[in-house]
């Protein structure tokens, strides 16, 4: 049976649920819980949701952004193929204006360079085979969803032509390091609907044993996310930690296990750095020997004759990443920096935390202490 999509926002439910979570946490004293998808921040700030919740319940946005954690050595790297003699570098809109050490790929275009956007990996193949002559690169960034993505294409076989910058992050690890950052005063998370319907709801598992830290896979409309809200809190008040699929009509208990299996065969996943935070185990996405011949990083000259700067000196977007202060909190903010002008990666991506403050008003919890 379909269901109406409007449902997902009704008046009816959103208030009923909210109603819920009050009730739930009438009893419990302050309650932290982290979200760690841009997706979710977006929408909890476009719909007000934070506004709806008990001053005592507080969502904090951690990194779920991947334009925001790419490292700022792949983004040198793509301006430096960009400026390769017959190269033309292929990229997702919201990378083309992240500043990196001394440019952006859009900089990089108007000084000279070859710089296109495409909406999916699939553009980047048609180009390749529409222009033999031409070498292209499609760089490539996000989180699991997008890896698997181009893990099919790459295995089904892609032009001669075409290579791969591949800067893909695997998400669940980087829990570890929150929870580190956080002194261990988080007390649940809202774990991502999309990835999850790559991974599953047991690529977390390793929370309950290592943290004892309850989670929801969450959706993304209002009704989607009070749900997974007040299951959460349902776990927390109750000390029963679990995880809970509260967006069953997307995600699958193990996943898209096809998915998973390429994802497997085209890469493995080793060491990575997430831009300007640390380098975090198990997390970057990296092309198996297998597929060295479409490796950009193994076949094409792209080292940037300059050492990598992660950030401009007064940026915080590090801290923003891992919900240490909110976007208000550093003073660039929505004076010099803004979308029109960004200083930091969150100001350029519309999943970034500090663009999707600015664009919808300040979210902020004076109350609060992070
Ligand atoms: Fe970075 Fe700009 Fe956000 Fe400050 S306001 S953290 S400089 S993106």
């Amino acid at each position: 049976m379909t269901m109406d999509p409007q449902l997902y926002k009704s008046k009816e439910l959103v208030s009923g649920l909210a109603d819920q979570i009050r009730q739930v946490s009438s009893g419990m004293s302050t309650v932290k819980i982290m979200h760690v998808c841009g997706t979710h921040e977006h929408e909890i700030v476009r719909y007000g949701i934070r506004q709806l919740l008990p001053a005592n319940v507080h969502i904090v946005a951690g990194p779920g952004c991947p334009v925001c954690i790419c490292p700022v050595e792949d983004i040198d790297r793509a301006i430096t193929l960009s400026h390769a003699p017959n190269t033309t570098v292929l990229t997702f809109g919201d990378m083309i204006r992240v500043p990196a050490t001394k440019t952006s790929l859009e900089a990089a275009r108007r000084d000279g360079g070859s710089v296109k956007m495409v909406y999916s990996p699939f553009d980047a193949v048609t180009m390749a085979r529409e222009n033999p002559s031409q070498t292209f690169v499609f760089f490539s960034v996000g989180f699991e969803t997008t890896a698997a993505g181009v893990a099919a294409l790459i295995q089904r076989g892609v032009p001669e032509n075409l290579y791969f910058l591949i800067a893909n992050r695997y998400l669940p690890p980087v829990m570890k390091l929150l929870m580190e950052v956080h002194d261990d005063s988080l007390q649940g998370f809202l774990l991502p609907g999309h990835a999850a319907t790559i991974t599953g709801i047991h690529a977390y598992d390793f929370m309950i044993p290592e943290f004892n830290l309850p989670c929801t896979v969450t959706g993304f409309e209002p009704v989607d996310l009070l749900a997974g809200i007040l299951e959460l809190l349902l776990l927390i008040r109750n000390k029963d930690a679990k995880i809970i699929n509260a967006f069953p009509r997307a995600v699958q208990e193990y996943g898209n296990t096809r998915a998973l299996a390429i994802l497997d065969k085209v890469f493995v996943r080793k060491p990575g750095i997430w831009r300007g935070i640390d380098i975090v185990d198990d997390t970057a996405y990296t092309l198996r020997p297998e597929y060295d011949h479409v490796d950009a990083r193994k076949h094409l000259d792209g080292n940037p004759p300059y050492p990598p700067r992660a950030r401009h000196p007064a940026c915080q977007c590090h801290r923003v990443i891992l919900g240490e202060i909110i976007p208000t909190e550093c003073k660039l903010f929505g004076n010099v920096c803004t979308p029109n002008s960004p200083y930091g990666p969150c100001m350029v991506s519309v999943d970034g935390t500090c663009q999707t403050w600015f664009t919808y008003g300040s979210q902020e919890d004076n109350d609060f202490e992070r």
